[in-house]
């Protein structure tokens, strides 16, 4: 008997037309067995999509409307009642991010809406980095927790996907604090693998469709991925996304840690990727010998490219390796932070390099002085401040400042970009 791999399946989805992305959801989810796999009528489901903030769906800020309505439907046919959904957002509330993207109680499903406001600490003694968490009520009244996570890009960790979207679980407010505690890439993402090892997130759907490339989480560029990725393994789901954009996963502190502290893998020889036998073909113009990583990178060894295989659900499935992923469903040109060597000695304190190196700064044309970024910026005292008063945007004190990067992801102007010195 072979090793038990993680199962991440990807599904074509071209557009967010209501019922494309609902039948694409049914594949998915099919293909990873169903359903009933993961939440039954009895129970309370707690649907938890990327809200960072209120931003119109075209914008690619938050998990899209046809994405949480889809997930909704599917668990109003299977017979549940009992389920809501939101988020925490890092600004503003719950609510204000639904209305934006126009959730309201008539289109989704029965499912009511959680408000995330009101936190319950919870002591959790088995973690290794975190013991407590301030959740949101709604997370601890929930039985099975369901991840709609979004593609993007991300200043501390270069991308965000399933392994971070847990800390929208965290209370508002709390979230900033956070930064503080854990300084720094791996330590951060270390918690967020506590929070999994907690609250263990049942089902992670990633919302590729139109992903956000750049200058993410808030302020990047919507970019047409036109995928949606499924499975139980988030480090696994997350190295499939940096697969599709030629990032190293090893490069990614969420994947490092997420496996060290055992919530999935990121070793492509460990993880299954299925296709629908009848997706159809996209491909975004990469060729292969552009490719930054070869498959030799991730240790690619699966010899099943072509082959096909009675599916879950009755639902046939086609097994990709890493260069029939990409050619198929990559995008080559997508801008993410690609900077850095993996497996070296310094490689283990690298992302911490890197934070130090990046600095947050404020493009003064932009700049609307409104004080946002100056509201969360966690260190006591304040790494970023309206020293020169409020007719001159903010300045950062980079002595004071840890990288944390809420100023960038909540700038309403996307004045921020977090860049090297050299850029
Ligand atoms: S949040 Fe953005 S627009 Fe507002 S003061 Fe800070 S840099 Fe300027
Ligand atoms: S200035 Fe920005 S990056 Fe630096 S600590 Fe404050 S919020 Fe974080």
């Amino acid at each position: 008997m072979g090793e038990k791999r993680a199962r991440v399946v990807i599904v074509p989805c071209d557009s967010y037309e209501e019922e494309k992305v609902y039948c694409a959801m049914r594949t998915g989810i099919d293909l990873l067995g169903g359903i009933g796999k993961f939440a039954s009528p009895q129970e309370k489901i707690l649907v938890k999509p990327n809200f960072l903030s209120a931003a119109l769906p075209e914008k690619a800020v938050t998990t899209h409307p046809a994405v949480i309505k889809a997930m909704l439907r599917i668990l109003s046919e299977a017979g549940c009642t009992e389920v809501k959904y939101g988020d925490s957002p890092g600004h503003g509330s719950c609510a204000g991010a639904a209305a934006k993207i126009g959730l309201t109680p008539e289109n989704t499903f029965g499912a009511g809406l959680a408000d995330m406001s009101e936190e319950v600490l919870t002591t959790f003694p088995e973690g290794l980095t975190a013991q407590e968490f301030y959740f949101a009520k709604e997370v601890t009244e929930a039985d099975a927790i369901i991840s709609l996570c979004k593609m993007k890009t991300h200043a501390l960790e270069r991308i965000t996907g399933a392994v971070k979207n847990v800390y929208g679980l965290i209370c508002g407010y709390r979230k900033a604090a956070g930064h503080v505690k854990y300084p720094n890439a791996s330590v951060f993402a270390r918690m967020l693998a506590d929070i999994h090892r907690c609250v263990k997130p049942r089902l992670h759907i990633m919302d590729g469709i139109v992903a956000m490339e750049g200058n993410g989480p808030g302020s990047g560029d919507p970019v047409s991925m036109k995928v949606l990725l499924f499975s139980e393994d988030p480090v696994a789901l997350d190295t499939v996304f940096c697969t599709l954009v030629y990032l190293d996963p090893e490069l990614v502190p969420t994947n490092i840690q997420g496996e060290a502290m055992g919530i999935g893998t990121y070793h492509r020889s460990r993880i299954e990727v299925v296709t629908p036998a009848e997706a159809p073909v996209t491909n975004h113009g990469g060729t292969d010998a552009d490719h930054v990583r070869t498959d030799a990178d991730y240790g690619e060894t699966d010899a099943d490219h072509g082959g096909t295989d009675a599916g879950h659900a009755g639902r046939s499935f086609e097994r990709l390796n890493g260069a029939a992923l990409r050619e198929r469903y990559g995008n080559r040109q997508f801008r993410v932070d690609r900077k850095g060597t993996k497996r070296t000695f310094l490689l283990r304190y690298s992302d911490f390099m890197t934070s130090l190196a990046k600095r947050p700064r404020i493009d003064k044309d932009l700049c609307i002085r409104c004080g946002v970024c100056v509201e969360h910026c966690p260190v006591p005292g304040k790494a970023v401040s309206f020293k020169n008063g409020r007719d001159e945007p903010p300045v950062y004190d980079y002595k004071k400042c840890i990288r944390c990067y809420c100023c960038q992801e909540m700038c309403p102007r996307h004045a921020i970009t977090a860049g090297r010195r050299k850029e």
